[in-house]
């Protein structure tokens, strides 16, 4: 079996961030209250594991919510696990199985999932109070620590609903092994679960964060042009990891049924290539495959330079945000394009129902007809599309936001530490 470049998990840097900073945009109340429900946790020792530290949604988000756990008072750390190659192409597998692909799980595989596993957990120093594995990635390392001390969390940010059997069997029993469980939606819960706790909390986005921090139009359009789009032309957008449940070539289709309206129309696919996420590279060269030098199909990456800031610029200079997924646990790109006052159609499917209310702050839709009619209208009608964008920015101030996510999270620390104290009152009884 292939050897590990470098065994254990490997600390991630995290910059500064102050709670202080999120209160002109959610109001002195929420902040208050983050510090008070964190009061009882003041120098706690928490630590988030997850398998890669940069590309999707987790990444993204816990870059944000561990510097908040630590200006509420927290002394919360990240670690990434390492992994040989066979490793990641197997959790890639795991991740489309569970998500419903018909996909066969061999005792090799199982053997090379496990190896890597038991590579993190010899070398993990546990002395945390509450530990967080996001994802099936890092799953049974609950198991291979058993007796550690500390409450373990499992933070599945994947959508469940139609799991393949044999992958949801083969992951249940590690899963089992924890104390409490965080899904996306209640939906994604599996109903053999048996776990002592589940909470459910939805993802949420950075506001201050370069990805979402406010941005002058006049720097948005600076930016595009300098990768070769037209600001003043309609621009549709999406901003997703080359993934076959993204919907890639389904984006062109919708793209050309535009075009045929609105010629001088341009479409952005930004991908970046996450190191969990080996297929990435293979499902970019399809995109482009399919794009077929079309000039004015952009497919970029954060190989061609494009990070948050480039981003931010884009998803502020689209005329409407897509998100076709045809599965997505949530889809923080789409909170991301609302928050940026931009109509998103999105795939009826997992999380986005969740944050675009159909005709009100976007589109659901089911099919590429379904998805080009929808933008043409967008198109058609600008000021609608602006009313939908700015009802958006509301829902996502609301709901998805980073101080929202941290609430969850002290909620459920105090709901863990209160079972715990239950428990010792009724056997000191
Ligand atoms: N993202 C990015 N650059 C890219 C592609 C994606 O910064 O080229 C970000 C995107 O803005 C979002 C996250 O990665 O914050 C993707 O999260 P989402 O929940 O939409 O999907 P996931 O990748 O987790 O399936």
């Amino acid at each position: 079996m292939q050897e590990m470049r470098n065994p254990g998990m490997q600390d991630v840097v995290l910059v500064e961030k102050s709670l202080a900073d999120y209160e002109p945009v959610v109001g002195e109340d929420i902040i208050a209250e983050l510090h008070r429900m964190a009061r009882p946790f003041q120098g706690a020792r928490v630590l988030h594991i997850s398998s890669t530290a940069y590309g999707g949604g987790v990444a993204e988000m816990l870059h944000t919510l561990i510097p908040l756990m630590r200006s509420a008072g927290l002394d919360a750390h990240w670690k990434i696990i390492s992994g040989t190659d066979e490793f990641f192409t197997v959790t890639k597998n795991m991740h489309n199985a569970l998500q419903g692909m018909e996909l066969e799980l061999t005792p090799a595989m199982k053997a090379a999932y496990l190896h890597s596993n038991v590579e993190n957990a010899v070398y993990f120093e546990n002395d945390y109070d509450f530990i967080i594995v996001h994802d099936p990635q890092p799953a049974p390392l609950r198991m291979l620590r058993a007796g550690d001390g500390g409450k373990w969390i499992w933070r599945c940010h994947i959508d469940l609903t139609a799991a393949n059997t044999t992958y949801w069997n083969f992951l249940r029993p590690y899963v089992q092994a924890y104390d409490a469980a965080i899904f996306t939606m209640p939906e994604y819960v599996k109903k053999d679960l048996q776990i002592g706790k589940v909470a459910i909390v939805p993802p949420a986005i950075d506001p201050l964060s370069p990805k979402n921090a406010p941005m002058s139009d006049e720097d948005a359009a600076r930016i595009v042009s300098l990768y070769g789009m037209d600001p003043e032309r309609p621009m549709l957008v999406q901003v997703s990891r080359f993934d076959p449940w993204k919907d890639p070539l389904g984006v062109i289709d919708v793209y050309r049924a535009v075009r045929q309206k609105f010629p001088d129309v341009q479409l952005v696919m930004v991908g970046s290539m996450a190191h969990d996420d080996p297929e990435g590279m293979e499902y970019y060269q399809r995109t482009k495959d399919y794009a077929d030098g079309d000039p004015d199909i952009h497919l970029l990456s954060n190989i061609d330079g494009v990070g948050n800031v480039e981003v931010n610029a884009i998803q502020r200079m689209a005329t409407v945000v897509l998100q076709k997924s045809l599965r997505e646990g949530f889809g923080l790109t789409i909170s991301e394009g609302l928050w940026k006052g931009k109509p998103v159609v999105g795939g009826d499917v997992g999380g986005i129902p969740l944050q675009i209310q159909d005709g009100e702050t976007g589109y659901l839709v089911n099919s590429i007809e379904e998805c080009s009619k929808r933008v043409l209208e967008l198109m058609r009608n600008p000021a609608r599309a602006r009313k939908m964008g700015e009802l958006g920015r509301e829902v996502v101030r609301q709901n998805f936001l980073s101080t929202a996510n941290l609430r969850n999270y002290l909620r459920l620390f105090t709901d863990l530490t209160q079972a715990n104290r239950a428990r010792h009152h009724r056997s000191a009884v």
